[in-house]
């Protein structure tokens, strides 16, 4: 991706120095759902470890412009989530809000529970932020085999997905199913979530092809490397070595991929209806 010498969001929140502290609360105030993960953790556990951590404190680290590479190239693709969508909301007569970026190291408290670098990047829509553990990018590599830089753009760009769903009120639709339905069904509904979320990301890639040029050879198919690899599928047969479709709360990775792909082919958030879609 080329993306040097172009402008930073200054919406990132820099906690890396912090030295990953756990700040834990009583009680069980947080109801609020960690919608934003993007590998195969199932969201009714995350739910799970969000209320029996209780409610954190509330904790807003200053924006700063990250000095180093990896941080830098984080602040540009945030930077570029904000002009194409805040592009696309004025297109329909509204106003981006633009979300802040958490950068941590090991663990984190958000406005919906401690999470630790183990659960992936993720949103909370409660504080509508986007947190991200840079180690993710060498699991990207390592682990799922999605090497290069575009696949942590990928990332950002679905997690800013989630808070887009967030702001079109998707998110609370599916969260107030919670309790409604099986846990089957509940499952079903988190697929669409996330399949959407992946094609908000390829609309990113769209529109911000457009605007800046910054898609290279080969930047779509890492993307699609990162969907594929992260898809419930392929993640439950390495982790437990059958698949159990029931239990897939992100899609599988051909439809990641399907997603993602339509999502930039067309850059156009109205074909993007995985609710009422005919098929997934
Ligand atoms: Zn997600």
């Amino acid at each position: 991706m080329r993306w040097l010498g172009r402008r930073g969001s200054g919406n990132i929140e820099d906690r890396r120095s912090g030295g990953g502290k756990v700040a834990l609360g009583g009680g069980a105030l947080v109801v609020a759902i960690i919608l934003g993960l993007i590998t195969g953790k199932n969201p009714l556990e995350m739910l799970d470890m969000v209320q029996s951590g209780g409610a954190p404190q509330e904790q807003t680290t200053p924006t700063s412009a990250p000095t180093d590479e990896e941080g830098k190239f984080v602040d540009v693709v945030l930077a570029d989530t904000e002009e194409v969508w805040g592009a696309i909301f004025k297109e329909n007569g509204s106003t981006y809000q633009e979300p802040n970026l958490v950068l941590f190291r090991g663990s984190v408290a958000s406005a919906c529970g401690s999470a630790s670098a183990a659960t992936g990047p993720f949103y909370c829509p409660t504080d509508q932020k986007v947190y991200i553990d840079l180690s993710f990018k060498d699991d990207l590599t390592k682990r799922f085999g999605a090497g290069g830089d575009f696949p942590m753009a990928y990332v950002i760009a679905h997690e800013v997905g989630h808070h887009i769903q967030n702001l079109m009120g998707t998110s609370d639709k599916v969260q107030a199913m919670r309790g409604q339905v099986s846990e089957t069904e509940y499952n079903r509904l988190s697929v669409k979530l996330e399949l959407q979320a992946d094609f908000y990301a390829g609309v990113w890639a769209n529109h911000a092809q457009k605007m800046f040029n910054s898609i290279e050879d080969g930047d779509i198919q890492e993307a699609l490397t990162a969907a594929a690899a992260i898809g419930d599928d392929r993640l439950q047969k390495q982790s437990q070595g059958e698949i159990v479709p029931d239990a897939f709360t992100h899609g599988t990775s051909e439809q990641r991929m399907r997603w993602f792909k339509k999502g930039y082919e067309t850059g156009d958030i109205n074909q993007g209806d995985t609710f009422n879609a005919s098929s997934l």
